[in-house]
């Protein structure tokens, strides 16, 4: 086979058909079903505690750090009550080895250093009255693991995903370990509340929505990891609930979709895909994640590349002579896992199948290649091969916010269930489901919108009609804002049950 060919071969292999799409929704809203009725170890549908969405006339100053899988940011937010806001925000790099180490204090105390830092940089006359009047400040803590909430303000940790592995912290209370970090530091500062990034995109955007529009029912993830988080009905989740408002008979749930279907009954499977995932530190866990997360999109590019590469026939990278270990150069990165990161696959999708400049640059620069060792078809390979596995990400992330709209009840045309949002035969007049989106991926990486879109239109319960009646917005940073949000709404609610008239 030739270079092309082998390369169209494999590119085949990530391939998502419109009849997988449709098996992989059924299974998805069926796990989506069990996950509210029992204690489940994959789509566990952790419940939220927040049972109403921003409107968008909240008032007030609150504070958020979120823990990401690349960064650890820290901001303050300061809602007009008109929709408007104004914020600060800070954003470091998590060391590595903070996200690895063996003590989990030690990453509390970094979190509780940089809130501290902020305080310094941005809050030093706020801190100073906060001290004199004995006030807190509350803090929406955006932790995107998967933690069991009891109540808004608690979560045990189940398990790390997208790299962090600190054993010491599974089993506990992240919120609490939070506070004891933010008290060593004399700071006048209240964790509020816990939330996911999902949960704090889809309330920053339902905040800063106009008015008089319908308010977001949906917020996923697309960066280092996946997630998302949806409306349901109260009457729905039949597994046992802590204290909650039950006020608005609904309440978001994190569905912890990165762990969709991991026995694989219904995922695309490749020699890749089983690769990765044996060489990730959770093998056999957050399935879907590894299929569509920004983690592991460039590496499972990386895997495909080398097994092209092993192929004589298609000679990819013709002649290259790879840096010798003995140089003290290190194994070339072609073969060191991570060595591709997926932004790489975007500047692939961006480049025209005719000029390939850029994608041949990038190569050269992350692969350590020497420039004449790269040739027009190589570029060309590898665009065909990045274009697939990203094609097939945008396709399951489609189909994982589409089973969910369709789990919530927001969006049906068939008349068998019950629509939220009713559709009328012409569609006019009708009201538009909204959803948040946030992360690099779905941000920066060309046409995923359009392939979700494509996603939608084929899915049984949305089709072409459903799919016009979906807005989608990216939340672009919003998980902390979102997460201020949630802790200042709390923060207002408590305050307003326990004045005196
Ligand atoms: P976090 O998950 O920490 O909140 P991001 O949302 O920025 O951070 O996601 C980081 C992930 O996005 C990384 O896995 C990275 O590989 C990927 N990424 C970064 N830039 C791009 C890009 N231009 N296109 C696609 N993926 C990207
Ligand atoms: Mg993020």
């Amino acid at each position: 086979m030739s270079l092309s060919q082998k390369a169209e071969s494999i590119a085949s292999e990530f391939v998502l058909s419109d009849d997988d799409v449709r098996k992989c929704s059924k299974q998805f809203i069926f796990e989506l079903g069990e996950g509210l009725k029992h204690v489940v170890p994959t789509v566990c549908q952790i419940p939220t505690y927040v049972t109403k969405v921003a409107r968008g006339t909240e008032k007030g100053v609150s504070l958020a750090v979120d823990l990401g899988g690349t960064n650890l940011r820290v901001c303050s937010v300061e809602l007009k009550g008109d929709t408007k806001w104004t914020a600060k925000h800070a954003k470091r790099v998590i060391p590595p080895e903070t996200m690895t180490g063996s003590n989990g204090a030690e990453l509390f105390h970094l979190i509780a250093h940089e809130i501290d830092q902020f305080f310094q940089l941005h809050h030093r006359d706020t801190l100073q009255k906060l001290r004199q009047s004995k006030d807190v400040l509350p803090l929406g803590f955006t932790f995107s693991y998967p933690a069991y909430q009891t109540s808004i303000n608690s979560g045990i940790l189940l398990r790390w995903t997208k790299g962090f592995d600190i054993p010491d912290v599974i089993n506990k209370d992240v919120c609490q370990l939070l506070q004891v970090a933010i008290d060593d530091f004399n700071l006048p500062v209240e964790v509020t509340a816990l939330v996911n990034d999902a949960l704090g995109a889809l309330m920053f955007r339902a905040y800063t929505l106009p008015l008089s529009q319908t308010r977001t029912s949906v917020g996923a993830i697309f960066g280092t990891g996946t997630n998302g988080v949806y409306l349901e009905k109260l009457s729905n989740i039949t597994k046992a609930l802590g204290t909650h408002d039950d006020s608005t008979g609904e309440m978001f749930i994190s569905s912890e979709w990165g762990s969709f279907d991991n026995g694989l009954l219904v995922q695309p499977n490749t020699k890749y895909d089983m690769k990765v995932d044996q060489s990730s530190i959770n093998p056999g866990n957050q399935m879907f994640e590894k299929r569509v997360s920004g983690m592991f999109q460039g590496e499972l590019l990386r895997v495909a590349l080398n097994e092209l590469y092993a192929d004589p026939d298609a000679c990819l990278f013709r002649g290259v002579q790879w840096d010798d270990p003995a140089q003290g150069e290190g194994p070339a990165p072609f073969f060191t896992r991570w060595a591709i990161d997926t932004s790489l696959l975007s500047i692939a999708a961006a480049e025209n199948a005719q000029e390939l400049t850029a994608l041949s640059e990038a190569l050269v620069k992350t692969l350590r290649i020497p420039a004449n060792h790269v040739s027009a078809d190589d570029v060309r390979a590898v665009k065909t091969i990045a274009d697939a596995i990203g094609k097939r990400a945008a396709r399951l992330a489609g189909m994982a916010i589409g089973s969910a709209l369709i789990k919530g009840g927001r969006i049906t045309v068939d008349r068998n269930i019950l629509p939220v949002t009713r559709v009328t035969e012409d569609f006019s007049g009708v009201e538009a489901v909204d959803i948040a989106v946030d992360g690099s991926v779905v941000e920066l990486y060309p046409g995923f919108e359009r392939y979700m879109r494509e996603v939608w239109r084929v899915i049984d319960g949305i089709g072409p009609a459903g799919e016009k009646m979906i807005k989608m917005g990216v939340a672009k940073d919003g998980s902390s804002i979102g997460a201020a949000i949630i802790a200042l709404i709390v923060a207002n609610g408590r305050a307003s049950h326990t004045a005196t008239p």
